[in-house]
């Protein structure tokens, strides 16, 4: 019995995402799996499939917390994706984001005081 684990929110979109792109792997190209139960004229384009789960994967890229840059010159922090400086409200409440108001990535400010 194979275990299989529960994917979550917190451990999960990377790990989903792994299990589409092994099973799309696993597809025959066209006209190749007759032997597996295909008929000869199943069409899926492995190319397309590449490329949508390479634009997937920026999105989990970007839900995947990353810990900011510490810029010791001005003694800021800014977004680790795009080096910007929105992930905290600098001007009012310095207030720490979530996600980078810019780019969208996620902050990982478990390390921080
Ligand atoms: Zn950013």
């Amino acid at each position: 019995m194979s275990e299989r684990k529960e994917v979550t929110e917190a451990n999960g979109y990377q790990e989903a995402l792994d299990t589409i792109i092994k099973f799309c792997l696993s597809v025959p190209a066209n006209g190749q799996g007759e032997e597996m139960g295909f008929t000869e004229d199943f069409d899926f384009d492995h190319d397309a499939c590449e490329t949508e789960c390479s634009l997937l994967q920026k999105l989990v890229d970007k839900e995947t917390p990353m810990n900011p840059n510490f810029e010791e010159d001005t003694c800021t922090k800014s977004c680790p994706k795009c080096n910007g400086w929105s992930i905290m409200d600098y001007n009012y409440t310095m207030r720490a984001f979530n996600y980078c108001t810019d780019c969208g990535q996620k902050i990982d400010w478990s390390d921080e005081e």
